[in-house]
C-alpha cells in the first residue's frame, strides 16, 4: 500500500484490510473483486491484484510459508528488487539494500548525484551506494530509519537540512544544492483524454459496470463511458452511447470533472438522462442498478467517485422540490376544502333562500 502513497492516506485502508484478511489464507482464499473493493479509493490498483496472486502463489506453491529469500521474493508479482530488500531487512533483519523513492532522494542528495536518479548511470550509483550503506548490524533498524528520514525530513521540495542527522555529512547541502537535487528529468507534457459518462437514471437508480480485471482500474466500477473521438463532439458521443441503451435524443449536460492520472489528464463531461421505469436495461452479469447510497459504498473507481456529489445534489433538490409540491398539495388540498366548505354553506344558506339547488 505505501508505493506511491503517503502513510496518512494509507492508514484506514491498511485497518481496514487487515481486519478481513489477516492472513496469507485468508486473503489466498477471498475473491479479486472484494480485495479490489477493499483497495478502491487509493489508486495504483495493480498493486492490490499482484497482492491477491502474491497470496496465492505463497499458499500453492509455498505451502503458506512466506519467501524469505531476494529471489524467491521477486518471483512474486509486484515485488522489485527494493521492495524484496524492504521486506528481507524489516521482517527478517538481513543486510539487503532498500532503494524506495525516499531512499533514492536521500542518497541522491547525500552524494550530491549530478545524474538523473532514473537514467542506468544514476540507478547504478544509488544500488552502489545502497549496498555500501547497509549495515551487517540492525540492517532492520537502517531500512526503517532512512525510509523515514526521507519521508519526513528530507522532503521533495523543503528538506528540513537543520533538523537532519545527517546534516554534517551531505553534499548537497554543503554545496546549497539540497532543493535542485536529485536533478528533475524535463517532463513531456502531459496529454488530455476527454471521455463522456452518462448518469443513466431508472427509479431513484443509476446504471454502473464493472472493468475488465485486465487493464487499467481493472475490477473497478463506473458509469457508462466512452473516450470522445477528435471526429466527435462530445454531446454526439453521449447521444450515441445512449442510443446503445435504447435511448434517445441528446441527454442533459450535467456538469464537468478533472482528474489527474500518473500518465495522462482526464477530462470527464457527464450527461444525465432519466429513463423510464418500464425501460429494459436489465442487471446481468457485471452491471448494475445501484442507489446512491449503494454506489457510495461500491468500489467505483476514482474519477466516477467524484460523481457521486452531483447525484447527492440532485437527490436533495428533487427532495426539496417533492416538499414544495406535497406544501402545494396541501394548500390546493385545505382550500379545496375551504371552498367546498364554502360552498357547502352556501348551498345550505342557498336552499334556506329556496334560490339554489344542490347542485351548485
Ligand atoms: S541534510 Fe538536507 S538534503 Fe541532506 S540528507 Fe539531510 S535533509 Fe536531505
Amino acid at each position: 500500500m505505501l508505493q506511491q502513497t503517503g502513510v496518512k492516506a494509507v492508514i484506514p485502508y491498511y485497518h481496514r484490510f487487515l481486519d478481513r484478511f489477516p492472513d496469507v489464507r485468508t486473503l489466498s482464499a477471498a475473491s479479486v473483486d472484494e480485495v479490489i473493493s477493499l483497495w478502491a479509493g487509493l489508486g495504483y490498483y495493480s498493486r492490490a491484484r499482484n497482492l491477491h496472486v502474491a497470496a496465492k502463489v505463497v499458499m500453492e506453491e509455498n505451502g503458506g510459508e512466506f519467501p524469505c529469500s531476494l529471489e524467491n521474493l521477486q518471483g512474486l508479482p509486484g515485488v522489485g528488487r527494493s521492495t524484496a530488500g524492504a521486506i528481507l531487512s524489516i521482517a527478517w533483519n538481513q543486510k539487503t539494500p532498500v532503494l524506495d523513492g525516499n531512499v533514492r532522494r536521500v542518497l541522491a542528495r547525500l552524494f550530491a548525484l549530478e545524474e538523473d536518479p532514473r537514467s542506468s548511470a544514476g540507478e547504478k550509483k544509488l544500488w552502489g551506494w545502497a549496498e555500501a550503506l547497509t549495515p551487517e548490524d540492525r540492517p532492520h533498524d537502517y531500512a526503517q530509519a532512512i525510509m523515514d528520514l526521507g519521508a519526513l525530513l528530507c522532503l521533495p521540495r523543503r528538506p528540513a537540512c537543520d533538523r537532519c542527522p545527517l546534516e554534517g555529512l551531505c553534499r548537497s547541502r554543503a554545496l546549497g544544492l539540497a532543493q535542485e537535487i536529485p536533478r528533475r528529468r524535463s517532463r513531456k507534457p502531459v496529454p488530455t483524454r476527454t471521455q463522456i459518462a452518462l448518469i443513466l437514471c431508472r427509479a431513484d437508480r443509476h446504471l454502473v459496470f464493472k472493468r475488465p480485471l485486465e487493464g487499467m482500474l481493472g475490477g473497478l466500477w463506473e458509469f457508462p463511458a466512452r473516450t470522445v473521438s477528435s471526429e466527435q463532439s462530445p454531446e454526439s458521443a453521449a447521444a450515441a452511447l445512449l442510443c446503445e441503451f435504447g435511448g434517445s435524443g441528446e441527454p442533459d449536460f450535467a456538469g464537468g470533472i478533472d482528474h489527474a492520472y500518473s500518465h495522462f489528464r482526464l477530462v470527464l463531461r457527464l450527461y444525465r438522462c432519466n429513463l423510464e421505469k418500464s425501460h429494459r436495461v436489465e442487471e446481468e452479469g457485471e452491471r448494475r442498478w445501484l442507489t446512491t447510497e449503494e454506489l457510495e459504498q461500491w468500489p467505483l473507481h476514482g474519477a466516477h467517485k467524484k460523481v457521486l456529489p452531483l447525484l447527492h445534489r440532485d437527490s436533495e433538490k428533487k427532495l426539496a422540490h417533492t416538499k414544495v409540491r406535497g406544501r402545494e398539495d396541501k394548500n390546493y388540498l385545505s382550500q379545496s376544502a375551504e371552498k367546498s366548505e364554502g360552498k357547502r354553506h352556501q348551498t345550505v344558506e342557498y336552499r334556506k333562500g329556496g334560490k339554489f339547488s344542490d347542485k351548485i
